[in-house]
């Protein structure tokens, strides 16, 4: 089976040390990619030095809503350099109406300049949303389909969204959180999502899956317990867990997620920045 994690933070300080480990022991288990996603101008260079150093890691730049204190005046120009100069997705970006202090007006606005970026550039977006539902369906609306796609992370919306967000090209992608013991809504969420939308990642070093003791002793067996961090590693526990909990096989869930990330982070792939390099 072959697997893509299709949201991590590989430049995070708690593991960049550690990536020639993590990417050696994702590669082991049939993991082939794993797209890393900046969240502010600060990690725009690892997050590019990563992508050049290893063809399996794929990268996406972008402010996450968390950090827009940290925008420079020229944030949009260092970003529009960065997705000039490396293919690139666009992210971590999005919407997030349970952070303390955050200003929504700044957020959308922020959250805008990255669509259309998106849409322009015809590049993947990696959406993080919380608590923002009706907020981010009025701005897909205004700005029409995704010609580039995306997906909206970690997805903790209902079943509903699920399906209204492929009307924008946009799938949901699945995290350890779908591994809980009492997650019935993400659960509905993932038996209704078309299978041509789903996808699954790790967030890398965060939201470590609940796993059987099973699974557990399989992956100390291959390449010991680990950090306790999350690592991209984990994409097939979490869709063994997905496979289960939607009624399908293991092997046909892996298929779908494989194929659709695929599909999606194509251009940002070795022989798609080739090509980038014969046509530009
Ligand atoms: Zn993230």
């Amino acid at each position: 089976m072959k697997f893509i994690d299709v949201h991590t933070h590989l430049h995070d300080r708690r593991i960049i040390k550690d990536v020639m480990g993590i990417v050696e022991r994702a590669e082991n288990i049939g993991l082939h990619y794993m797209v890393t996603c900046a969240t502010m101008e600060e990690n725009f260079q690892k997050t590019a030095d990563l992508a050049v150093t290893y063809d399996s890691i794929l990268p996406c730049f972008g402010i996450h809503p968390w950090f827009l204190d940290t925008l420079s005046p020229e944030w949009l120009a260092h970003l529009e350099g960065w997705l000039e100069r490396i293919p690139s997705g666009i992210g971590e970006t999005g919407l997030d109406f349970l952070a303390r202090g955050a200003d929504r007006d700044l957020q959308v606005a922020v959250f805008k300049k990255h669509l259309t970026l998106a849409i322009d550039l015809k590049r993947p977006i990696n959406i993080h949303i919380r608590k923002a539902w009706d907020a981010l369906i009025h701005v897909l609306k205004a700005h029409g389909p995704l010609p580039g796609g995306g997906l909206v992370h970690s997805f903790s919306g209902s079943a509903d969204l699920a399906q209204l967000l492929a009307r924008y090209n946009v799938s949901v992608s699945f995290s350890g959180s779908v591994t809980r013991p009492n997650t019935k809504k993400k659960i509905r969420a993932l038996k209704a999502a078309s299978l041509d939308r789903i996808l699954f990642e790790t967030d890398t070093p965060d939201i470590f899956p609940t796993l059987d003791s099973e699974q557990l002793s399989a992956i100390e067996a291959a390449n010991g317990a680990g950090t306790g961090l999350n690592e991209p590693r984990f994409v097939p526990a979490i869709v063994e867990i997905a496979a289960l909990r939607r009624g399908i096989g293991f092997e046909e869930m892996a298929d779908h997620g494989y194929n659709n990330a695929l599909r999606l982070f194509a251009p940002l792939m070795a022989a798609g920045r080739e090509n980038d390099g014969d046509t530009q």
